[in-house]
């Protein structure tokens, strides 16, 4: 074996590796969860202040103008919550239990 083909074996199973890692991935469902960067693909949304509604995270009324986050099953919470939540301990929402990253599915 020269040097090339030593090189080349390396890239082929490090593409190998990768390939099945990513077929694992896709599996098994991991589930990512977020970090503060793809945080902010979820929207931010302004509560109306109509209704009153709590967070089911940490049980507080929103006020008026206040701003939450949105995750994409249309339920909201106080942005300091459930970004703590979906960074820390779950990939779902805290509501409905739907999938929250949408980057990752
Ligand atoms: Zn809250
Ligand atoms: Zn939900």
């Amino acid at each position: 074996m020269n040097k090339f083909t030593v090189y080349f074996s390396i890239i082929g199973l490090v593409y190998y590796g990768l390939n099945k890692f990513k077929k694992d991935i896709m599996r098994s469902k991991i589930r990512v969860l977020f970090t503060k960067e793809t945080l902010n693909i979820l929207p931010i949304y302004k509560f109306s202040g109509e209704e009153t509604e709590n967070c089911t995270i940490c049980l507080e009324e929103y006020y008026k103008d206040e701003e939450l986050r949105k995750l994409p099953c249309n339920h909201y919470f106080h942005i300091l919550c459930i970004d703590r939540w979906i960074t820390n301990y779950s990939t779902s929402c805290p509501n409905c239990n739907n999938y929250a990253n949408i980057i990752a599915v």
